[in-house]
């Protein structure tokens, strides 16, 4: 795709969201207007016309997943995903089990979903990450019990972008007949997945980290070897072969299944690019800053992210003094309080270390200009702060 001039503010926030790829706003456009239909209404052609529309996606997301279409329940996102897999398999499974097992790395999608269920009586056990962000699988195996009904362990980390070892995971859990679960937010369609090799049960998706729209989703559910048993977790006319009832959003179905046909044919070629990018970002960093440190594993990681701590600077006070770069400090999603991020403390780095983390993501339309402009600002401004500093 053709470089866009540079502009600032930069967006490095892509773990955040993406902006939607005008190849997909194209395909959502004509279901705002003249294909206005509702997929449900059986008798007329407007309702063919959106019911095709979603037939299509269906196809396209299942197939970047390597399920089948009836296998992909559409949701608001993947925070929905989450709470319908979690709830939804503890629930109808109550007279198999009682335990959970996860990860204290997990989004809070998941770990609220979770203290929920222990509020209802389940046992839900938090394993701890090694140092590197990744999970143990000794310790996992250790974990497991004659109750245990459900594994939920992400595939990429939204912080630190470390991919778990899902496909060792997927085996584990199948040869003790428990279900396993994986976020996907950031994984899906940066790096391959396929819920067969990787024995996957539960996967949560949502479009808006794939330059797809905003509130579309999907869970994918496992309809054979095993069959996954599903408890709804809204009610009402039955759509989504009863897990998911309510008015499909077409639109935004229709653009999320043009996203992932775009990832399938993509995804690659952009994973190659934004790693190399990456690693020149790192590698500008380390030369011209001195104490930074990488957090999470280097070689486990997605292409576009780096989690990087910089020693004895504030990462809200540096960039607060950067208007010009869209950036995260450890944790966005609970930045209405002011504690470290629960992903870095999990990885047992010091306080300090955690509140000078920052995040960097890089996508679709990152360019080397950019990730040049960027590691200059970031030099400069923590010598800054650091000559600042009560000695
Ligand atoms: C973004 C994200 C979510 C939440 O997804 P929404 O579609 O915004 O609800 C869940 N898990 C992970 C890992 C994420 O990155």
């Amino acid at each position: 795709m053709k470089a866009r001039p540079m502009k600032t503010p930069v967006y490095l926030d892509y773990h955040a969201t993406t902006p939607v790829d005008p190849r997909v706003i194209e395909r959502m456009l004509p279901y705002f207007g003249e294909r206005f239909g509702n997929p449900a209404s059986r008798s007329h052609r407007f309702g063919w016309e959106a019911e095709k529309a979603v037939d299509l996606a269906r196809r396209r997301v299942a197939a970047l997943a390597g399920a089948t279409p009836r296998e992909i329940v559409f949701t608001s996102g993947a925070t929905e995903s989450n709470n319908l897999a979690l709830k939804g398999v503890m629930e109808a499974c109550r007279s198999r089990g009682n335990h959970l097992v996860t990860l204290a790395t997990e989004h809070k999608a998941v770990l609220d979903p979770t203290r929920h269920l222990e509020r209802q009586g389940f046992r839900v056990t938090v394993l701890a990450p090694e140092p590197d962000g990744l999970v143990s699988l000794d310790r996992l195996r250790e974990a497991l019990a004659p109750d245990t009904v459900l594994v939920s362990v992400m595939a990429a980390n939204n912080e630190i972008g470390v991919l778990q070892p899902v496909a060792e995971i997927g085996a584990l859990c199948r040869e003790r007949g428990i279900l396993f679960h994986s976020d996907a937010a950031q994984a899906f369609g940066k790096i391959p997945l396929d819920v067969e090799r990787d024995s996957i049960d539960l996967l949560s998706i949502t479009a808006h980290k794939l330059y797809g729209p905003k509130g579309i989703g999907a869970l994918y559910v496992r309809r054979r070897n095993p069959r996954v048993p599903l408890a709804a977790q809204i009610d009402g006319g039955g759509h989504e072969a009863g897990m998911r009832s309510g008015t499909l959003n077409v639109p935004a179905i229709a653009g999320f299944g043009e996203a992932c046909a775009i990832a399938a044919v993509e995804m690659a070629g952009e994973a190659a690019r934004l790693a190399a990018l990456r690693d020149h970002l790192r590698a500008r960093l380390e030369a011209d800053i001195e104490g930074v440190r990488v957090n999470g594993s280097l070689e486990r990681r997605l292409p576009g992210n780096l989690n990087i701590s910089f020693e004895g600077v504030e990462a809200d006070a540096l960039l607060m003094t950067l208007p010009d770069l869209a950036l995260s400090t450890g944790s966005a999603c609970s930045s209405a309080t002011v504690e470290p991020s629960h992903v870095l403390r999990a990885l047992g780095v010091g306080e300090e270390r955690a509140r000078g983390a920052v995040r960097f993501g890089l996508g679709r339309w990152t360019t080397a200009e950019e990730v040049d402009y960027a590691a200059g600002r970031i030099g400069a401004a923590a010598r800054n702060l650091r000559a600042l500093r009560p000695q």
